[in-house]
């Protein structure tokens, strides 16, 4: 019988990788912490109308990207694309938005359909922070503040440029779809296939073609922000006049409109050269009318998604990952003989208990004494402690280190940890 392999675009994220998903997650969680922000996990499943309602019936997502099936009852569920609708489903459900500011964040696995690619998978990872209860442009500018903080914190900073732009209210987008499709319908023979379709469906999203000539067809249509209300142009100037006081720099790029249908108002994406086609790393925007299209009472909404697989990515191919980042052993206890074996595994606990945020691995699995040497090599350890015959009979340890090239030492147990904490480096990044 053949093997069975894991589903295209579904990837396993293995042991060498991990620590560095686990630097992302903590450094991640650190500065969401630091404004306040508290985890929500909701289920990977969702009924099916709950996508529809919130992200839109002719958006990519709900009508091709969806893994959607019936359960065992008929019911029509559906792997979550995306965090939002079940994070205000459960927020709505539980009465967390009733009169209070809410920040939330989640992180876990999203699925779409989509062609399998560098950067682009059909079950990928984000983390996504949302942010109830609050309309100005003031916690729009601190949402983006949280962000390039978090680019800082990661080394990402010049790697990455902030797009922002209005797409104001819904009214606004109706009277600037109007406008459009009647430029875009003189030349609609000219349009790439997706674009024509588009131009029955959903006309905006014809400004995020890739097609060339599509984009050049684009330059002399009509602009979004000439349609915007004033209400969403003062919001919009007021979030900018917020990023020039704090320093952080952005391009607004009229073009900038999301594929999802609950934003408006404020959209911004994250982006980088360093990928190739999938440059987005962070998406998002205002969604003031979702909480009430799904049944809550009105309430403002900001929020955004960072596509971890990208993520990594880039950390990886920009040689990002600091050095303390990794899953080495620290110490690696090896005891010669019966007697040997048991006081290294006695010492490892009391170890265990001096220093619980070090790797020690005790030598399980017999061997000679080379052999037991060359895995204590191969474990990445900075030290070995052996218990041969001698160390027991004098109630010493012998200490080799095995990165610094220093000289092996034979100490009293009363020196031990002290010798020890001189050997090894602070605790690394990964388990502090
Ligand atoms: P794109 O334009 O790249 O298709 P999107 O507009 O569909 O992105 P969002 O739904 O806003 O993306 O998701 C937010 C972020 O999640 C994206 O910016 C990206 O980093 C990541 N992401 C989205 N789809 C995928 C995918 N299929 N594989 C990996 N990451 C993804
Ligand atoms: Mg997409």
């Amino acid at each position: 019988m053949g093997k069975i392999n894991a589903i295209r675009g579904m990837n396993d994220i293995l042991p060498d990788q991990s620590p560095t998903w686990q630097y992302l997650e903590r450094t991640t969680a650190r500065i969401l912490h630091g404004y306040g922000y508290h985890e929500i996990r909701m289920p990977v499943v969702e009924q099916t109308d709950l996508f529809k309602r919130s992200i839109g019936e002719v958006t990519d997502i709900v009508e091709k990207e969806m893994y959607t099936f019936e359960d065992r009852n008929g019911d029509s569920l559906t792997l979550r694309p995306e965090g939002t609708a079940g994070c205000v489903r459960a927020a709505e459900q539980h009465g967390l938005l009733y009169n209070q500011v809410r920040k939330l964040w989640y992180t876990g696995p999203m699925f779409r359909h989509e062609r399998p690619q560098k950067g682009r998978y059909r079950q990928f990872h984000q983390i996504g922070v949302e942010c109830f209860g609050l309309s100005g442009p003031d916690i729009d500018a601190e949402v983006l503040l949280m962000t390039a903080r978090l680019w800082k914190a990661l080394g990402l900073t010049p790697h990455v440029r902030l797009e922002i732009n209005s797409i104001g209210t819904p009214e606004a987008r109706r009277a600037y779809r109007e406008a459009l499709v009647a430029y875009l319908s003189d030349y609609r023979d000219e349009l790439d296939d997706d674009s024509q379709r588009r131009l029955e469906t959903n006309p905006l999203r014809i400004l995020d073609s890739k097609a060339q000539h599509t984009q050049a067809l684009l330059k002399d249509a009509p602009v979004l922000a000439d349609y915007l209300d004033d209400e969403s142009r003062d919001h919009f100037d007021g979030l900018c006049r917020r990023l020039d006081a704090a320093g952080l720099e952005y391009a607004v790029n009229p073009g900038l409109v999301r594929g999802l249908d609950y934003y408006g108002k404020t959209v911004f994406e994250w982006v980088t050269d360093s990928l190739g086609a999938q440059g987005t790393v962070c998406a998002g925007g205002r969604y003031d009318g979702l909480v009430s299209q799904l049944g809550g009472k009105p309430t403002p909404a900001v929020g955004f998604a960072m596509g971890m697989e990208r993520l990594v990515l880039m950390l990886e191919s920009l040689d990002l990952i600091p050095d303390s980042v990794n899953d080495r052993a620290d110490l690696y206890v090896l005891g010669m003989g019966e007697a040997g074996e048991a006081e290294a595994a006695r010492l490892s606990e009391h170890l265990r208990d001096a220093m619980p945020d070090r790797m020690i691995l005790t030598h399980c699995g017999g061997g000679g004494f080379k052999s037991r040497m060359k895995k204590a090599d191969r474990s990445g350890a900075a030290v070995a402690l052996i218990l041969g015959e001698d160390e027991l009979s004098g109630d010493t340890v012998t200490l080799k280190p095995l990165r610094s090239g220093e000289e092996q030492r034979t100490v009293s147990r009363s020196e031990l940890t002290e010798t020890l904490a001189g050997l090894l480096s602070p605790v690394s990044e990964s388990t502090a």
